[in-house]
């Protein structure tokens, strides 16, 4: 498509970025797209290519990630040096731009512990009782320590049995054992799988007549350094930390010694606990939810609504403002200004952009409401830039290249849903059909998933407003998706692809992807049918697609 761009203020915002401090211009100046000459930016001009992002919009249609494509920019660096560091909420900033949807086939403990180990983050779904969401807020909080300050611990007098009790709700086996059986105790010695293998069948006995006494512990104001130094040299699974009297005061793991090797770019609060967040409504009982969840030291909240424009959600968020000023709100969803205004409003600390573009959404067919994602994405970051509130580009992700896109249209992250479920850390079992290995996914909105009544109780109100509904209108199917493997692999494939993606547009971060959309320096071009058809694999008779 051939475009006049030379009247664009964009071009001229570049050429004169290029100028030399002393005003001079910058000879060529290889900088994404933009090429400034002896003449102060005419050929930049000339050179430049494609439609700026608010020329992709300018007619009103409605686009998807599909529809266009980013000019490659001017390469400097090298992939693995882009910086992917992006805003979740005004205050939280993620390694990785990435977010798991809040969707009881996406994100429970196991989702969320991966997507932070590997610098995103995953939201917890309300499909369940409070007291699960929050149980599955808290493995995630508990999984990973420097010092652990508040580690279990268990009596002489407790037994095997108590053990095996709290290794089910908990997930570890090993616990200091202390006089009085509290933190704060004389610590008498440690209970590990070790201790108790070959147990199960004695629930009785008593873990004095268990526990090991010999223990190395490291004393009280020992550096983290020092004591995961003491702790690799010993050998042991757990450091003890006591103070003079022998009392216990803190724990480190070995475990998370290893893990912070393996993930140094995991998404950690001020004590060095992972990030995580839980979705909620906007009803009176979930303020009830919301205390649960705050008090096992949920980091965000979403409020999870298809259409957050509402006095609902708006009251909800001035509740929560109030109620703990430092905890992290994101509102939505939303797809236009009008509706981001009235939440940013409110005082959301970030929005959650998206309305019927998910893979399992019939909300546009059934409710005619909706708007096209990249269009959504790009109008409603354009006006939340202005306040400092940060986008999450929410359903519609189908690969690296979307999620590119989302960012360059200003977007700060992606929440993924049909991207991660399938995956190991996803909840549910796998099962074959046809000989293919499936896990399923379903809508939130679909009736199965309105119509929940397992162990881990129905509680969903997103997709309808009262229990005495008589009829519940579906927004969602319900299917099956291919096994994908272990996320802790996947999301490196996606991060490493980010990268390149940013290097071939000569973006070294994805801040600075971000600067380039206003100023003009990212180019866009439309695809036609043909064009999108070119961009797929074509004219083979058979090919094998492994992307990593
Ligand atoms: P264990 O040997 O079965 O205790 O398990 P690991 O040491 O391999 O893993 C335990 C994980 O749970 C580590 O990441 C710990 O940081 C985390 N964790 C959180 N809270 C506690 C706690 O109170 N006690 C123990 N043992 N681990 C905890
Ligand atoms: P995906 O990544 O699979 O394309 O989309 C996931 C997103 O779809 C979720 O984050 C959520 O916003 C949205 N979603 C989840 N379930 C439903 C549903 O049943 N109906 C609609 N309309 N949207 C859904």
């Amino acid at each position: 498509m051939a475009t006049n761009v030379s009247a664009s203020g964009d071009a001229a915002y570049i050429a004169k970025s290029l100028l030399m401090p002393n005003g001079k211009p910058n000879g060529f100046v290889g900088s994404s797209n933009a090429l400034v000459d002896e003449n102060g930016g005419e050929e930049a001009t000339q050179l430049q290519d494609g439609l700026s992002c608010s020329e992709l919009f300018l007619n009103g249609e409605g686009l998807t990630y599909n529809d266009f494509l980013i000019l490659p920019g001017y390469i400097d660096f090298a992939a693995e040096n882009v910086d992917l560091s992006s805003p979740l909420t005004r205050k939280i900033i993620l390694r990785a731009p990435l977010v798991s949807s809040p969707m009881d086939t996406v994100t429970e403990s196991e989702m969320a512990i991966a997507m932070a180990l590997c610098g995103g983050i995953g939201i917890i779904h309300h499909n369940c009782t409070p007291e699960y969401q929050a149980l599955e807020v808290h493995k995630v909080k508990k999984y990973k320590h420097g010092f652990m300050r508040d580690p279990s611990v268990m009596s002489p007098t407790n037994t095997v049995g108590d053990v095996l009790e709290a290794r089910r709700k908990n997930g570890f086996t090993g616990y200091p054992v202390t006089e009085n059986g509290k933190l704060g105790g004389r610590l008498l010695g440690m209970v590990t799988s070790r201790d108790i293998d070959f147990r199960e069948n004695q629930p009785d006995v008593l873990l004095e007549d268990i526990m090991t006494r010999d223990l190395i512990t490291a004393p009280n104001g020992i550096t983290l350094p020092t004591a995961n130094a003491i702790l690799e040299k010993s050998k042991k699974g757990k450091l003890p930390i006591v103070n003079e009297a022998g009392e216990l005061v803190a724990m480190i793991a070995r475990t998370d010694l290893k893990k912070a090797r393996s993930y140094p770019n995991a998404s950690k609060d001020s004590n060095k606990q992972l990030l995580v967040g839980a979705a909620i409504g906007t009803r009176h009982e979930d303020k009830t939810r919301l205390q649960l969840l705050v008090a096992n030291g949920v980091d965000v909240i979403i409020l999870d609504s298809s259409q957050g424009n509402s006095i609902y959600q708006i009251e909800m968020i001035k509740y929560i403002k109030e109620t703990y000023p430092d905890l992290q709100v994101i509102g939505g969803n939303v797809v236009t200004r009008a509706q981001a205004k009235n939440l940013i409003d409110a005082g959301v600390d970030g929005l959650r952009v998206g309305m019927g573009s998910g893979s399992i959404c019939i909300t546009q067919e059934v409710m005619a409401c909706g708007c096209p994602q990249a269009t959504a994405v790009y109008q409603v970051s354009t006006y939340a830039k202005q306040f400092g509130v940060p986008v999450i580009a929410d359903g519609g992700i189908q690969s690296i290249g979307h999620i590119v896109k989302a960012l360059a249209l200003g977007a700060s992250a992606v929440m993924m849903g049909s991207l991660l479920a399938g995956t190991s850390e996803a909840p549910g079992e796998y099962f074959f059909s046809d000989g293919v290995r499936l896990k399923k996914y379903r809508g939130m909105g679909s009736l199965e998933a309105m119509e929940r009544g397992d162990a881990k109780g129905a509680a969903m109100s997103r997709y309808y407003h009262n229990e005495m509904d008589k009829m519940k209108v579906a927004q969602g199917v319900s299917g099956s998706i291919v096994d994908k493997g272990s996320v802790l692999r996947y999301l490196p494939y996606l991060e490493c692809g980010l990268q390149h993606s940013c290097q071939d547009i000569g973006a070294n971060s994805v801040q600075k992807l971000r600067e380039m959309i206003y100023n003009g320096q990212l180019r866009f071009m439309k695809r036609t049918h043909s064009a999108q058809l070119e961009g797929n694999v074509h004219g083979l008779f058979s090919y094998e697609k492994r992307l990593f």
